[in-house]
């Protein structure tokens, strides 16, 4: 066979296997759908500003072998992500801490807001939740449950709260002390060039094809080498056979202004209301503290039911579609003991990109 390794998918997945692959004298060949390398952390360079395309990628980890591998690739900048909440016009402090339950009940101390989410637990009668809807009020009361949650919970996942699973909301942190910084971890940052630059390291002396989808000829690719890592969809890899998989699909809209130098003041600002159609907007160039130019760009990002065709962002991870996940899973064990699905879709998982690199690096360490 021509190639010891094909990899389907340049995103973060598919460039670190290709670039540890070819390390160890591999011989390797990309396949990329897109007409850019990078899946969905690719950023472009606009007005000086390297843009998130696919919306905003903040790496964040408390994995030192995670921070210590990506930052091989770029220089990290000391971005810590701030978003703030724009519900109705009103302006709260994410994730929720001290600021948000000031803003929210007056109260100035940890013991008083602790008393204020113990007060609204009680009364909507939860001991066991079992829904997003039930462990958001637990986590933090109904107050900032309707305002800071439902509304934009419901637009990204375009369903009730009440049929949505507990784990999506187990990912924000809820603090009794006076701190903006949304993510709990140890090393955060974003490359100072953007990830494009970092994908180009990783894929530097890689045959690579874009605009080239494994699904148009797949026996044709699959003769080309003795293993496969197949980070596209693992649903539309059997040609969806056994069922669709369900994800979310997203709609960026971008804006770029000439004249104004600053649009909204931060980096993310999320739109809790219901009314607001879009979950977010985003200025990009508050992600590079300290950076000067003039003009900025600033994309709003809408979120919707993915049908055949779109492009899949996120995994809906409830029992019907994990179980259906795990009937894929065994079918590819059975049937295709060369091909390695990994990745956010290969595998049906919502992982971060610190989550993605310890998974490419232990399939480098197994498999390559
Ligand atoms: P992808 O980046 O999706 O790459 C898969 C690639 O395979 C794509 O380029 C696709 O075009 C290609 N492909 C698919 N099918 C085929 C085919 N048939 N033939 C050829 N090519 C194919 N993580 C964080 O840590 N921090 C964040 O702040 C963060 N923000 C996010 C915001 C959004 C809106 C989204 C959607 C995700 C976010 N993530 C974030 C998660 C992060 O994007 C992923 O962890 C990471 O990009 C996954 O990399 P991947 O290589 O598995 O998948
Ligand atoms: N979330 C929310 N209000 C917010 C931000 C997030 O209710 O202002 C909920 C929402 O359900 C979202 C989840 O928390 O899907 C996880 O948020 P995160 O910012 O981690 O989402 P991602 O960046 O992965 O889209």
């Amino acid at each position: 066979m021509k190639y010891d390794f094909l990899i389907v998918g340049s995103g973060l997945t598919g460039a670190i296997i290709a670039h540890e692959a070819r390390k160890r004298n591999k011989r390797v060949l990309v396949i990329e759908k897109r007409s850019h390398i990078g899946g969905n952390i690719y950023t472009e360079n606009i007005k000086n500003i390297p843009v998130h395309v696919y919306g905003a990628h903040i790496f964040h980890t408390n994995d030192k072998r995670a921070w210590d591998y990506i930052n091989n690739f770029s220089e990290f900048n000391r971005f810590t992500n701030s978003p703030v909440a724009n519900y109705n016009g009103e302006i709260y402090s994410l994730p929720f801490n001290m600021y948000t339950f000031n803003k929210i009940w007056g109260v100035t101390t940890p013991a008083q807001a602790r008393e204020k989410i113990e007060e609204q637990k009680k009364s909507s009668g939860i001991t066991n939740p079992s829904n997003l809807e039930e462990q958001a009020i637990s986590l933090v009361g109904r107050d900032i449950y309707e305002i800071l949650i439902k509304g934009y919970t419901e637009k990204q996942w375009g369903r009730p709260c009440s049929e949505l699973p507990a784990f999506i909301i187990k990912r924000l942190p809820v603090r009794f002390t006076y701190d903006n910084n949304y993510f709990n971890a140890r090393y955060q940052g974003i490359p100072v060039n953007g990830y494009t630059e970092i994908i180009n390291k990783m894929l530097e002396g890689v045959e690579v094809k874009t605009n080239c989808d494994f699904m148009t000829a797949k026996h044709e690719f699959e003769s080309l080498a003795e293993k496969i890592f197949y980070t596209g969809a693992i649903d539309e890899y059997f040609n969806y056979s056994l069922g669709t998989l369900e994800y979310r699909t997203l709609k960026f809209e971008q804006k770029i202004f000439d004249e104004l130098d600053n649009f909204q003041g931060n980096a993310v600002m999320n739109f809790t209301d219901s009314k607001t159609p879009y979950t977010r907007e985003i200025e990009h160039k508050h992600f590079y503290p300290g950076l000067e130019t003039r003009g900025t760009v600033v994309t709003r990002e809408y979120s919707s039911k993915w049908s055949r065709g779109d492009e899949p962002y996120y995994p809906v991870n409830d029992s019907k579609n994990n179980s259906l996940y795990e009937k894929y899973k065994a079918l590819a064990d059975s049937q295709c003991p060369n091909v390695i699905f990994c990745g956010r879709l290969g595998e049906y998982k919502y992982y971060d990109m610190d989550a993605i690199v310890l998974k490419a690096m232990y399939n480098v360490e197994y498999i390559v």
